[in-house]
């Protein structure tokens, strides 16, 4: 036995170094654009006579030839939402163009020469946020004949689809493209993001941040293994949610059918396309297997223990970063995990518009943990090994990216860079100030963009000092009072 647990070490051991070293390789921190810290400035300057729009942020031109874009809800009588509308054709995804100016040695004015023209496919996304007066997008370039295009954009690798990401329910505008940023600091992959601005049809937008969406790409993104051919092999990417409307895409497993979990996953990639009814089932049992083993009573041991089927890291950097800024949304819906072929389950992060405070109700109070109640973690969190680890690791963040003092200077230097294009997005938006104050109660509500980003920085504050001082509460969890008849 003594023998069998120094092996099973050794090969953890060995994984751990191989699998760090590859992950080095691919997602770096170094390659991580801070686009506020290495993009043009400002206060740049520009000699146009001011007689159009003049922005350093890149400018996005959306061309729909006046047709409306669909994916707006439709609701019945009773307000309940049975579908989302279509084009003529019954289409989800609307035809369209799209123009990117985003040179860095010059502002941007709508009549320049684009840097990057495309058709595109375009339709509303989102789940709450589809009601939103502004309105966030999918997008998916193509050719003249209809496929999907791999095209840069400002800077971010080749890939056909984008997520259009408008800031409106977090009045800082900054929540996504701050905390995307920071996860990329220190996790593996999380989505890479820029600050823009949009004209939709003649019509000024205001501030948007184009987002890479979660999937996979050549050499880019998640980067996981493509379907081997007359196999059931692929890498593969599960969203944790309320399921696809593609139901090739949806899968039924352990936790669904033992009642364990109430939401649904479902398939991200491979693409339905790709997807073959044996495929998808594939998948589910592999995924199925991996939560029978995490919910059994050996799910710690040198035989079946978790950390031969998880990064451990990634799930521990994923928790700590949801945990800081309150992200609950986080381990229950917009959850996203992926495996390569023989490789191990990692986290991605996604949506901070409701962190740091900005949930509707005031009972997401800072002052307690939430994560390892979620189905991924209510059982690692039993295991004392992770805990501490989770703990050092917290400690370990706390002295570089989540100490106050960067974490305040990432904020100003943020605000810094965005610069006028706050205003010009408020001389659009600025009415929700007044007639769009979703929290409660009403006094939680910014009054202008300056509060709403002191918001921010107060509850970092807030939050920060009470994990110092409580974050070894979770060792509760893997106490032998309460887990003696798991752990050995
Ligand atoms: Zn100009």
């Amino acid at each position: 036995m003594k023998y069998r647990l120094i092996i099973a070490a050794a090969v953890v051991f060995v994984l751990t170094v191989s699998f760090s070293a590859a992950h080095l390789d691919q997602e770096s921190p170094e390659r991580r654009v801070h686009q506020h810290l290495t993009s043009r400035q400002p206060d740049a300057g520009c000699d146009c006579d001011g007689s159009e729009l003049c922005t350093h942020l890149p400018l996005v031109i959306i061309d729909t030839a006046g047709t409306d874009i669909p994916g707006q809800p439709i609701l019945d009588a009773d307000n309940h939402e049975i579908g989302f509308t279509t084009t003529a054709q019954g289409e989800e995804m609307l035809s369209a163009k799209i123009s990117v100016i985003s040179a860095e040695d010059r502002n941007h004015h709508p009549s320049d020469q684009p840097d990057l023209e495309s058709d595109m496919l375009i339709r509303i996304r989102g789940n709450s946020s589809r009601y939103f007066e502004k309105k966030s997008y999918l997008v998916r370039l193509t050719d003249e004949d209809g496929s999907y295009r791999n095209e840069e954009m400002m800077g971010m690798a080749p890939h056909y689809e984008w997520a259009l990401h408008g800031p409106y329910l977090d009045k800082s505008l900054i929540r996504n493209y701050m905390w995307y940023n920071i996860a990329g600091e220190f996790m593996g992959y999380a989505p890479n993001v820029r600050f823009c601005e949009v004209i939709l049809n003649g019509e000024y937008q205001g501030l948007y941040v184009m987002t890479e969406t979660i999937t996979n790409g050549e050499d880019c993104r998640i980067n996981v293994s493509e379907p081997v051919e007359n196999t059931n092999q692929t890498g593969y990417l599960l969203r944790l949610d309320r399921g696809s409307s593609t139901p090739i895409k949806n899968i039924q497993t352990f936790t669904n059918y033992s009642y364990r979990n109430m939401q649904k996953y479902n398939i991200q990639y491979p693409r339905s396309g790709d997807l073959t009814p044996e495929l998808t089932a594939a998948i589910a049992q592999d995924f199925s297997d991996f939560e029978k083993s995490l919910y059994s009573y050996d799910y710690d041991t040198d035989d079946y223990g978790y950390y031969y089927d998880i990064d451990v890291q990634s799930f521990i950097d994923y928790f700590l970063i949801n945990e800081f800024t309150t992200n609950y949304d986080a381990g229950w819906l917009s959850t996203y995990l992926y495996k390569d072929i023989g490789g191990k389950y990692k986290m991605v992060i996604w949506d901070f518009n409701s962190a740091c405070d900005n949930y509707e109700q005031t009972t997401l109070e800072p002052h307690h943990f939430e994560t390892q109640l979620t189905v991924l973690y209510y059982m690692l969190i039993k295991d004392e090994y992770f805990v501490e680890r989770l703990i050092d690791r917290y400690r370990e963040l706390r002295e570089g990216v989540l100490s106050e003092a960067y974490l305040n200077q990432y904020i100003d230097d943020v605000v810094a860079y965005l610069g006028d294009a706050v205003e010009r997005n408020f001389s659009v938006w600025g009415h929700t100030f007044e007639t769009y104050r979703p929290l409660s109660p009403d006094s939680r509500n910014p009054a202008d963009h300056e509060e709403a980003i002191e918001q921010i920085r107060d509850y970092i504050h807030e939050r920060g000092d009470w994990m110092d001082e409580h974050i070894d509460i979770l060792l509760q969890y893997c106490h032998e009072s309460k887990v003696k008849k798991f752990n050995h």
